[in-house]
């Protein structure tokens, strides 16, 4: 435990870029809670606050800098900490920190902030005695520490298995900046899940960046087709015979991981959540070459085939960068028709970005700005249709609903949840006695229709 001098400190996160992060966000908020710190939100003062930045992109670089700033104005006198892959980025370029920032730490140096905090903060109560010597020292705050960030994190938890990447696509810049592929042992992660279970963790996230090749360094001179995945699934099928844990949702896979033996297998395991985010990033062959994706159209949807055919109606959602070097409009038209012919679940769309140390960035036939917005308009547009479409396949069906919040829209209060697909749910509270008593709880509901674009509305059933 660190020792903050007597000091408890409000500290507020903001977390940018994948899921490793918020995973590793949450790590770090425990750990500040086991130290007997208090959790607050990023919109109030806080004595610290910490950017788990991104650097996928220059425009995850922009946003990570522009959050520091955005937290130094908030509380002149706080502790910012920048931490992750944008600290990395700029330490390899050799580049300049920024000056708004008390704190930089690296991937790899996670583990250390609350002792990096505290240090610091240490430092700067000694400078502020010399300089106020004749006042009074402020005696340590013996409040007790606040349980509401700890109840609101009660549902669901990411817990990261592996870490890093040698698929070395030409857009990003992971391989080079978390370094080689490493897996967390699977007794740890086993630990970890059985930690998360006894805080009351209904649902674990199995998160990694390049999830698909975890257990690959547990091996010699296998990839993870050799594989077959075998050792995620050996994983999988550990982790659900835990008692507690109500639902395993997978990270990002990566298609070629999609075998028949590897689905079938999959759905043998109970609790697994028939929600599969399979980063397609583009709908045409050539420009998946180009992006040294390894898979082609076809397989992909030999993929979506085993999976519609082992699970029913699974929640199949994906990623798509448009604009990527030298894309055509008759390339852009081709993403756009697979797109529709996948009928996703949910598509994120991404414009692409150019980051310096790519391939990609040295490409020519850069995508004006213009053209990446207007197709990406225009691909959200055909997003949005076909996630209407797929959550209308549950009109009028029960679905078992894990309540997370109860948050207000339209000036009505709704308690809302998220189903195995991922589908969000909106209860009307009125009715309900001690509505925020159902958080944390699967319950089941009737689908009733559409609340919003992305939310539908259930009753209890
Ligand atoms: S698979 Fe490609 S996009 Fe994903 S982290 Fe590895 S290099 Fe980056």
């Amino acid at each position: 435990m660190a020792d903050f001098g007597g000091s408890i400190l409000k500290v507020a996160f903001l977390t940018l870029g994948c899921k490793v992060n918020f995973y590793e966000t949450e790590k770090m908020k425990m750990q500040f809670e086991e130290a007997g710190h208090t959790i607050v939100s990023f919109e109030e003062e806080a004595d610290a606050y910490v950017i788990n930045t991104c650097t996928v992109t220059n425009i995850a670089d922009r946003k990570s800098r522009k959050m520091l700033h955005r937290a130094r104005r908030k509380n002149p006198d706080a502790i910012i900490a920048a931490v992750g892959c944008y600290v990395d980025s700029v330490r390899k370029k050799g580049g300049m920190e920024e000056e708004s920032v008390d704190l930089f730490l690296s991937n790899t140096e996670k583990a250390q902030l609350v002792e990096k905090i505290a240090a610091f903060e240490a430092a700067k109560r000694k400078q502020a005695e010399h300089a106020y010597s004749g006042e009074k020292k402020e005696a340590g705050c013996q409040g007790s520490m606040s349980r509401k960030a700890m109840e609101q994190r009660h549902t669901r938890a990411f817990l990261k298995v592996q870490d890093g990447c040698n698929q070395y696509c030409t857009y990003c810049i992971i391989p080079y900046v978390r370094g080689p592929l490493t897996s967390k042992k699977e007794e740890d992660v086993i630990k970890e899940a059985e930690e998360l279970a006894k805080q009351g963790i209904q649902e674990i996230v199995i998160t990694g960046i390049h999830l698909s090749s975890y257990g690959v360094d547990f091996t010699e001179q296998k990839t993870f087709l050799e594989l077959g995945g075998e050792p995620l699934l050996s994983l999988l099928r550990k982790l659900s015979a835990k008692k507690g844990i109500r639902r395993i949702r997978l990270g990002s896979l990566e298609p070629r991981i999609m075998t028949e033996t590897f689905v079938s297998s999959l759905a043998k395991i109970p609790n697994i959540c028939p929600h599969f985010h399979l980063s397609l990033q583009s709908g045409c062959d050539d420009t998946l070459r180009r992006m040294n994706r390894r898979y082609r159209t076809r397989e992909y949807l030999d993929c979506l085939k085993l999976l519609r055919k082992y699970f029913v109606h699974p929640a199949i959602t994906t990623d798509i960068i448009v604009g990527f070097p030298q894309e055509t409009e008759a390339e852009f038209a081709a993403t756009c028709a697979f797109a529709e012919k996948a009928h996703f679940a949910q598509l994120h769309v991404f414009k692409y970005s150019r980051r310096q140390g790519t391939f990609a960035d040295t490409m020519e036939g850069q995508v004006s700005e213009q053209t990446k917005a207007d197709r990406s308009e225009r691909l959200i547009a055909i997003g949005k249709k076909m996630q209407m479409e797929y959550q209308s396949l549950f009109e009028g069906q029960i679905e078992e609903v894990l309540f997370e919040e109860i948050i207000s829209i339209n000036h009505k209060e709704y308690l809302i949840g998220y189903n195995e697909r991922y589908i969000r749910f909106g209860i009307d509270t009125a009715g309900i006695p001690e509505p925020e008593k159902c958080c944390n709880t699967i319950h089941p509901v009737r689908v009733l229709g559409h609340l919003t674009d992305e939310i539908l509305l259930g009753e209890y059933s």
